[in-house]
């Protein structure tokens, strides 16, 4: 198969046109059988759901080349199961798992010019999504709904070398105590998009947002979870119904115990714990880790050890394991890599 003529290593993270994509619709109770289509445009009813009453949601997963040449994806059973647990939340028919299996499998098959080769640092970013397709005026769940799986290649994150990261705590909060922080709806991005034009207008990189009810404990950026590194090399990360569960912290985890025999804790996190760690790191699937330098909190800054040009020396051990257990060169935990071809 002769691939695309892309310079793969300047991709940035955006949008590009592929040229073929899952589709299959939801309407009187059931899911049709789905095909792959080559129209990229989506035409739905100027009432649609998701246009009212933002009924939607999203994954986002990645495809890449392995050192044996096989393409394959990182544990996208988890990214079914997680859309099946937000579907149930807003009121959306699942797709069922096995199905989005068979979709990613059509969509990085068809695509497969676009998957960058090893070594690349570049990545087949999939998004599958699922909303409200049929008209609504009164507010209620949608009549009918579209599922969607497209893909587009990316650039290597970490493009220029590393760069630690500038965060400040929110003023704003993310998730309610019995909200939608847990689940990947359209609507939670929507809502966090003033918050970080004020994060970036005040040159940080990404809001670190605390727990809505006490403003005393740390949760996530709204991307990306935390992971942080106690001065004694335990691995911690936060606790609580309103996180997102991010596959990659799960994975990094479970790297840090039994491939890094490091002792880990999932816990409640209070900000004024964090002045004490020694690294810090957000993880999800865009970049698996990106190091933060520095946290700005009402009482001040807070900078770790680490610094400021490269990742501590926890987190470069846990970054190189997982994506070296990804591209093939570390073994796997069974059922972690999804062979595609
Ligand atoms: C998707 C997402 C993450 C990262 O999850 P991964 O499964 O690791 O990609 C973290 N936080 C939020 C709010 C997210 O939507």
């Amino acid at each position: 198969m002769e691939k695309k003529n892309i310079d793969w290593g300047n991709l940035g993270f955006a949008y590009m046109k592929t040229d073929s994509r899952y589709v299959s619709y939801w309407r009187n109770g059931s899911w049709d059988d789905g095909a792959m289509i080559g129209e990229a445009d989506v035409t739905i009813s100027e009432s649609a759901g998701v246009l009212q009453y933002s009924q939607t949601c999203f994954e986002g997963l990645k495809a890449y080349t392995t050192e044996d040449g096989h393409i394959v994806t990182f544990r996208p059973d988890m990214n079914a199961q997680r859309m099946t647990e937000t579907t149930q939340r807003l009121l959306m028919p699942s797709f069922p798992n096995e199905r989005f299996i068979d979709a990613l499998e059509k969509v990085v098959k068809a695509n497969a010019a676009y998957v960058p080769p090893y070594g690349s640092g570049a990545t087949l970013y999939i998004r599958p999504f699922l909303f409200g397709s049929g008209p609504v005026i009164g507010v209620a769940p949608s009549p009918e709904y579209t599922f969607r799986m497209f893909c587009t290649p990316v650039g290597p994150y970490f493009k220029g070398g590393v760069k630690p990261l500038r965060l400040q705590v929110s003023d704003y909060d993310r998730a309610a105590p019995n909200g939608t922080g847990h689940i990947k709806a359209g609507l939670n991005y929507a809502m966090s998009l003033y918050a970080g034009h004020v994060a970036h207008k005040n040159g940080f990189a990404e809001n670190m947002f605390l727990d809505a009810a006490t403003h005393t404990l740390v949760e996530e950026t709204g991307g990306a979870n935390f992971i942080f590194v106690t001065k004694d090399g335990k691995v911690v990360t936060p606790k609580s119904k309103t996180i997102l569960p991010s596959i990659t912290r799960r994975s990094l985890m479970q790297v840090a115990r039994d491939y890094l025999h490091l002792e880990t804790e999932e816990r409640a996190v209070p900000l004024s714990e964090v002045s004490s760690f020694a690294e810090c790191g957000l993880c999800g699937t865009a970049a698996v880790i990106s190091p933060v330098y520095s946290i700005k909190t009402a009482k001040g800054e807070i900078t770790f050890p680490s610094g400021e040009e490269k990742m501590g020396p926890v987190i470069q051990k846990l970054y190189d394991t997982l994506t070296g257990i990804q591209m093939g060169r570390i073994p796997a935990p069974e059922g972690w890599i999804h062979t595609i071809v």
